[in-house]
């Protein structure tokens, strides 16, 4: 049986030291002590299946054996050594990484975290082009330091300080809440054209960047129309602006079709930022970019303690290993295939889902009442999952989609087991 401090003392003790502000979940705390694979085990023994993968980070699977094996080996080796000295392990693991995108993307840097690598891939846009304006989209989340705040498009995650300037939202695609239906014919083009106007209207007409999520996951799930990349890619280098694809959420195979979500829209960035998925767990994050923007870089040293540590090498190669000699992106979408069948049989039970969205274990499900988003109903079925065993993600500027997001080693049994959790929920609270 576990043996640390009950819940009880650890919330008293987590009040007296930690920051006030940060938030737990849960009414009644989720105090999760081990993890294997798909599954977690709370202080009490009780297992959970992991449909949240602690928000889409845990990609092969908690404990995966061989990234443990290979973090325990290197921690008996050599722990820390900068990259202004030599070590194989962070050359191995970029020739792997790189090997996974198609050309001009080919130069790695590493570093510690997505908010840090935003902030590099902003920095890298505005020293090539030599432009300021940035743009990214409403309702994208983009992380917590200056730059990722000022990108980030929910007010829930601004403090209210002067945002940095240069920083503008545009508005952005959504199958519920947008102004255009998906399936309107030319709906990328005409949400992509609110691009090309504040381009237009709001800046300078020169910008440096603009930044997407191919699919964005803090905001709720939220796909684009399939062209929707291609024309907004378009107006923002008639303006001679670079794009950033923010894969952190949808990177590593996970939309099951494309190791990469902006393959799924047939268009590729000039910057990629990925962080969580690539060291199942490991803090780690990475920026790759073109050889010409590298060069601009190489004018100044780029340094960072961490980035390209032997550690964090070590896990991000077995966890890359493992994706690509497992083929987890295929089981990906096979399991995906499978959940998006089921949630769309409870979508014609249950009227109060309104929308099944996502692709491969990128999942939504989004609730809707009287056309106005279900934020109760989906809080009391996101503490409900837990009580049957299951943990989901929450999300959407309303907190009325429920992402799902496991590890990838999630099976087809336990795919039936959510979607016989979700039915249950549901009827119960219906
Ligand atoms: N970009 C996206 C798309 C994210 O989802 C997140 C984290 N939720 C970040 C960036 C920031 O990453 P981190 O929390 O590692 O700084």
């Amino acid at each position: 049986a576990y043996q640390g401090p009950s819940k009880e003392e650890l919330l008293a003790r987590r009040k007296a030291v930690l920051n006030p502000g940060i938030f737990l979940l849960y009414k009644d705390p989720f105090y999760p002590v081990q993890g294997y694979m798909q599954y977690l085990w709370d202080e009490t023994g009780k297992r959970y299946l992991d449909a949240f993968g602690g928000i889409c980070t845990v990609s092969v699977g908690h404990c995966h054996p061989e990234v443990t094996a290979a973090i325990t080996a290197q921690a008996g080796m050599i722990q820390h050594a900068p990259t202004c000295y030599l070590h194989p392990a962070v050359v191995e693991f970029a020739e792997s990484l790189v090997s996974t995108f198609p050309d001009p993307l080919k130069r790695v840097y590493f570093v510690n975290s997505g908010s840090e690598a935003n902030d590099l891939a902003i920095l890298m846009a505005r020293l090539f082009t030599d432009h300021h304006e940035v743009i990214s989209l409403r309702n994208c989340y983009h992380g917590g330091n200056a730059v990722g705040m000022s990108l980030t498009g929910h007010h829930t995650w601004k403090y209210p300080v002067p945002p940095m300037p240069g920083f503008q939202h545009a508005k952005a695609p959504h199958p519920i809440w947008g102004p255009i239906r998906y399936d309107t014919p030319g709906a990328g083009r005409d949400y992509a054209a609110e691009i090309q106007q504040l381009i237009q209207f709001g800046t300078s007409g020169k910008i440096a960047a603009f930044i997407a999520e191919p699919m964005q996951g803090v905001g709720g799930t939220v796909p684009y129309p399939s062209d929707y990349l291609e024309h907004a890619y378009a107006h923002v280098r008639a303006a001679g602006g670079v794009c950033i694809a923010d894969e952190v959420q949808t990177g590593f195979g996970r939309t099951g079709t494309h190791f990469w979500g902006f393959e799924n829209y047939g268009v590729t960035p000039d910057i990629v930022v990925m962080a969580k998925s690539i060291g199942n767990g490991f803090p780690l994050a990475a920026v790759v970019t073109t050889d010409e923007i590298a060069a601009k870089m190489s004018e100044r040293i780029h340094f960072n303690t961490f980035g390209g540590d032997p550690l964090a090498m070590v896990a991000g190669k077995a966890t890359l290993d493992v994706m690509l000699r497992d083929d987890t992106m295929g089981h990906c979408k096979l399991i995906g295939d499978r959940l998006i069948t089921g949630l769309k049989s409870l979508q014609s039970r249950f009227p109060i889902i309104a929308d099944v969205r996502g692709s491969g274990l990128i999942l939504g499900v989004e609730f809707v009442i009287d056309r106005q988003p279900a934020t109760a109903f989906t809080a009391d079925f996101f503490e409900r999952c837990k009580d049957h065993g299951l943990i989901v993600g929450k999300g959407g500027l309303f907190g009325s989609v429920i992402r799902i997001k496991p590890p990838m080693c999630l099976t087809e049994a336990d795919a039936d087991f959510l979607l016989g959790v979700f039915a249950e929920v549901l009827a119960e609270l219906s």
